[in-house]
């Protein structure tokens, strides 16, 4: 096969086979197609698009381009099952979700990423943890999954590698806005991570890679139509993310406000309610619960107990952090020297975020990257954030920030204020899950 014949036909916008989809998905991973020729057909289907067969021969091929995990040993134990989130501001759900659903019976493999722009990435989160391994031999992955009911990873090289390949030319491209390259790449690492079901959070609002619903839906819809045809259970929660998810944006605030959330501390109440939705839907796909609110009641026990608690330690502890992280947090996590109130120039009540911008606050911070490889600052970002419909002024900040430096708190409260639209009069703040998608 000549791959600049395939590129040609896919411009003009001709479907291509199986046969040819395969011979692509080789020479990415052999490096044969050099990157040209790879960016050139990512380009040509960025504007041509995939159906679905095709799409679903991209994400097959892709997720055997390297190993495929299996988890025969733990079929008898519960189901294995997954969250996958496209991503925003603020989103510290897999830390809460992960140990929930574990302390119900499921076994959570989670395979996450790193932040790129505006959206935090779980990984970089897990560095604030000291000695936390989260690229661990597959053997202890499988161990630590086994014992502690879920492990949150990197994607390590041996793992659909012709989409690593393919995701680092799109990024430097502009053809990561697919919905067919990026269904093919989420559940390509999905199907190589050994699924039996997987849930999605598609974030939808100004922090989104999917800013209006119609999109969110559209992606929603291709990945559970495409996931069915591999016999992967999917489910797609719509949610909202016009704003801050939580009352932290930072890598190690973020943590800690997911360990006060464990332990039975304070919890916002749209981070709890989207966590405690996606669990109920892990749980009703894992056939651990015959409806909602009984998944929802077994969430809510297993938060009670502490259950989940123990299991998020026991992960982090298994995973070299260490073993009290959870009674002494600030021992552990690392402090911005600068920590100190952003007030709004006027009082009223927040009606509308830039959430986007917000998540370019922490990048000016030093929290986020701009550049793949950039080293982090762990400590700076926001706390205590005030979210929609909440009356701000004087007595009552936007946020705290927590930075390196007097001028990063400067621009960074700047920052903040221009992102934040305040109104007169009361607002209604906008619901956290706006729709639940499933399969045929
Ligand atoms: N996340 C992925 O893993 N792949 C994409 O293409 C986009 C988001």
């Amino acid at each position: 096969m000549i791959f600049k014949n395939l590129i040609r036909r896919k411009r003009d916008g001709l479907e291509l086979t199986p046969e040819e989809i395969g011979f692509f998905v080789r020479g990415l991973t052999d490096s044969s197609l050099v990157a040209e020729q790879v960016a050139a057909f990512a380009m040509a289907i960025f504007y041509r698009s995939l159906d679905f067969a095709e799409t679903g021969a991209l994400t097959v091929a892709m997720a055997d381009s390297g190993v495929r995990l299996r988890w025969d040993e733990l079929r008898d134990r519960g189901p294995v099952i997954d969250k996958h989130s496209t991503g925003g501001v603020g989103d510290k759900v897999s830390f809460l979700l992960a140990p929930i659903a574990a302390a119900c019976g499921c076994f959570v493999p989670m395979i996450s990423g790193r932040g790129l722009g505006h959206t935090g990435g779980t990984l970089d989160k897990l560095d604030a943890v000291p000695g936390y391994r989260s690229l661990p031999t597959v053997e202890e992955f499988r161990r630590v999954v086994s014992s502690a009911g879920c492990a949150i990873i990197g994607q390590t090289n041996d793992l659909a590698p012709a989409d690593r390949r393919l995701y680092a030319i799109r990024d430097v491209t502009a053809t990561v806005e697919s919905i067919p390259l990026i269904t093919a790449s989420i559940l390509s690492k999905k199907l190589a991570a050994g699924l039996d079901a997987l849930v999605m959070d598609i974030k939808t609002g100004s922090g989104a890679f999917m800013e209006t619903r119609d999109e969110a839906r559209a992606l929603a819809r291709s990945i559970i139509g495409v996931a069915d045809t591999t016999g992967m259970r999917t489910r797609a929660l719509v949610t909202d993310m016009s704003q801050t998810l939580g009352w932290t944006a930072g890598n190690a605030l973020e943590i800690a406000e997911a360990l006060e959330f464990l332990t039975g501390g304070a919890r916002e109440p749209r981070l709890e309610e989207v966590t405690l939705s996606l669990v109920a839907e892990m749980l009703v796909l894992g056939r651990l619960a015959d409806d909602h609110a009984q998944a929802r009641r077994r969430a809510q026990a297993a938060l009670r107990s502490g259950e989940a608690a123990q299991r998020f330690e026991r992960m982090v502890a298994e995973l070299g952090g260490p073993a009290d992280l959870l009674t002494r947090p600030a021992r552990y996590l690392p402090r911005a020297p600068i920590i100190e109130p952003i007030f709004p120039l006027t009082e009223g009540h927040i009606a509308r975020v830039d959430a986007r911008a917000v998540g370019n606050v922490l990048v000016g911070l030093g929290g986020g990257r701009c550049v793949a490889g950039e080293a982090l600052d762990l400590a700076v970002g926001l706390s205590d954030v005030s979210g929609i419909g909440m009356r701000v002024g004087k007595d009552r900040p936007l946020a705290m920030v927590h930075a390196r430096s007097p001028e990063h708190a400067r621009q960074a409260a700047e920052a903040l204020r221009a992102a934040t639209a305040l109104s007169d009069g009361p607002v209604s703040p906008p619901p956290i899950v706006h729709e639940t998608l499933a399969g045929p």
